[in-house]
């Protein structure tokens, strides 16, 4: 699962990614765009500029002016042979100035372009030329009627040169006419280029956009989605493992090298390991029986030893892709119930079968053999029959309080009842059944004031406790019942000399069905559930029952009760002394 999270949310990070890859481009591309417009406009400005501006236009205007000037000239120079005024001159000095400074301008300008210059070297002497004859038909005029007879004798060549200079100023113009086409379509172009260029990159950019305006709702739309799965997943997961930790049994998933990946709070009460001990190495190192305990998953419960304790495990295996989830049930108790059940299932046979044999027994000698019979044979025939029903009905009248207690169904009587009479009855009973070498005695003080009790319920405490003593006494072993009454309680200890209770088993002699020899070994029956009853009849008297003990030094079991009811009190296990 966990790994499942991970490549959704690795998925949703590289899909988030590549969309802002992609709109990242698209903004470089927008920059690109806007400026290679500010670029193309600018060169575009400038070789306009350039060309027009500073080269073509006075190009062009100063070819023009050239010829212009010099038709001044000569429109001064022709005035002045009409009138001989020098006045009329001044057209022709207004030229060549003029003609001076175009001169320069186009010298400049062609300085760059060599088939220009070319075509204004022949120009320049041909205006030197004209100057040279305009000067002289100016001198003529100004010698007089001689002179000016001369001069019109040589208009003819002043024609020649003119039209030569016209000539090759046109060719001149047309070159620069040229040169202007060239740059036009130059500029056109480059405009061109610009445009395409533009238009490209507008069309690349706008691809993309509509490209990303397709995509991106819809990766963002399933990015999200995928986001908001692995968010429900891992809050999943969450609860999963809260719900785990709340699993009462102990819940191992391991990998399928056997490393443990989870590891709940059953499992570190279970093995007493925490999980941040335990994630991450192999089950092996931490319970090196944790093999043998999944091999015998699925089967019947398996006794283990943690921390020194036996404990009955019910293992149960499930395999997924990837690993194992290994759940381990402490079924200590249960078994121990268990056990307790089969033993009780041998006791209470044996228990019943016996006086039942007796019983029968005797009934069959009584109708058998009526006639040979004497008479006290006959009593003592029938004296067992009426002790064996009675050990019979208290067998069977144990099961059925059992029943009770477990139903919550125990009725308690309060009466008032003279506790050292009770015991004296209890011991008298005890005296017939008990064997001979064994001394029953009675320590109580000369008055005991009646207590408030369930007299029979407390009766059947005493009879438990007397039989017990009777039966782990050793021979000639001495019983003792011992009243103390004090204002606000009333004790009474019984002790004997016999076998004595290992301090490992005293709290449990108290649980239903536990005998400290089920197998019966010592040939000592008994239900094992006396003590259980014992103790739940005086709990609900509001007292305790405790027992002190040491192995084969004998045992003291102690009731105290309060003088008033209070009802019922805890189980008090603490109170067991030894
Ligand atoms: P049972 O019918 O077996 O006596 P109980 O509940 O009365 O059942 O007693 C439980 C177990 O406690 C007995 O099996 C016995 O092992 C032990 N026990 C009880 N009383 C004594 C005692 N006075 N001395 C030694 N062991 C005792």
């Amino acid at each position: 699962m966990r790994w499942r999270i991970g490549k959704e949310l690795e998925r949703a990070v590289a899909a988030k990614r590549r969309v802002q890859i992609a709109l990242a481009v698209l903004i470089l591309l927008l920059g690109a765009l806007l400026a290679t417009g500010v670029y193309s406009t600018f060169a575009l400005y400038r070789s306009a500029e350039d060309r027009y501006i500073h080269t073509l236009f006075p190009l062009k205007t100063h070819s023009q002016d050239l010829i212009l000037q010099m038709v001044n000239e000569e429109t001064g120079v022709r005035g002045y042979m009409l009138t001989s005024d020098r006045r009329t001159l001044q057209p022709y000095f207004l030229g060549r100035k003029n003609v001076l400074t175009d001169l320069a301008k186009l010298s400049q300008l062609t300085a760059s372009r060599p088939g220009l210059q070319v075509e204004l070297k022949p120009i320049r002497y041909e205006i030197r030329a004209l100057d040279g004859y305009f000067d002289r038909q100016i001198t003529f005029v100004a010698d007089g009627q001689l002179g000016e007879q001369r001069a019109r004798t040589d208009v003819l060549g002043g024609q020649r040169l003119f039209d030569r200079f016209r000539v090759n100023s046109q060719s001149l113009s047309a070159s620069i006419t040229a040169f202007v086409d060239q740059t036009r379509s130059d500029e056109r172009r480059t405009l061109t280029r610009a445009i395409g260029l533009l238009a490209a990159s507008g069309l690349f950019a706008l691809v993309i956009a509509i490209f990303l305006l397709r995509r991106v709702p819809e990766r963002l739309r399933s990015l999200y989605s995928d986001e908001e799965q692995a968010r429900i997943r891992a809050e999943h997961g969450a609860n999963a493992s809260r719900a785990l930790a709340h699993v009462s049994d102990a819940v191992v998933m391991l990998d399928d090298g056997s490393r443990v990946l989870s590891w709940n709070n059953a499992a570190e009460e279970l093995f007493g390991v925490p999980a941040e001990a335990a994630l991450g190495r192999p089950a092996g190192s931490i319970f090196p029986e944790f093999g043998v305990l999944i091999e015998r998953s699925g089967g019947e419960l398996t006794p283990v030893r943690i921390g020194g304790e036996e404990r009955w495990l019910a293992i149960s295996l499930s395999r997924f892709d990837g690993g194992r989830v290994v759940t381990l049930r402490d079924a200590t108790s249960e078994h121990v119930l268990e056990r307790a059940r089969a033993d009780f299932v041998t006791t209470a046979s044996h228990e019943l079968r016996t006086p039942l044999t007796a019983v029968y027994g005797s009934i069959r000698t009584l109708i058998d053999r009526e006639d040979e019979l004497s008479e006290p044979v006959r009593q003592r025939l029938l004296k067992m029959i009426e002790q064996e029903s009675e050990h019979l009905a208290q067998i069977v009248d144990q099961l059925l309080v059992t029943a009770q207690i477990d139903r919550g169904r125990l009725r308690m009587e309060e009466r008032d009842c003279n506790v050292a009479e009770l015991c004296a009855s209890v011991l008298e009973a005890a005296d017939s059944r008990k064997p001979e070498s064994i001394r029953l005695e009675l320590v109580a003080p000369p008055t005991t004031r009646p207590l408030r009790c369930d007299p029979p319920r407390l009766k059947q405490v005493l009879v438990n406790l007397v039989e017990n003593a009777i039966k782990y006494s050793p021979e000639g072993g001495r019983i003792e019942v011992r009243i103390a009454d004090t204002p606000d309680r009333l004790r009474i200890d019984v002790e004997d000399e016999g076998l004595g209770i290992p301090p490992s088993e005293q709290a449990r002699i108290f649980e239903k069905f536990y005998r400290l020899d089920a197998e019966m070994t010592r040939g000592v029956g008994g239900s094992g559930l006396g003590l259980y009853i014992s103790r739940e009849i005086v709990e609900q008297m509001g007292g305790l029952l405790s027992v002190r003990s040491r192995r084969g030094a004998g045992s003291t079991f102690t009731v105290t009760l309060p003088r008033a009811l209070s009802g019922a009190q805890p189980r008090a296990d603490a109170l067991v002394r030894t």
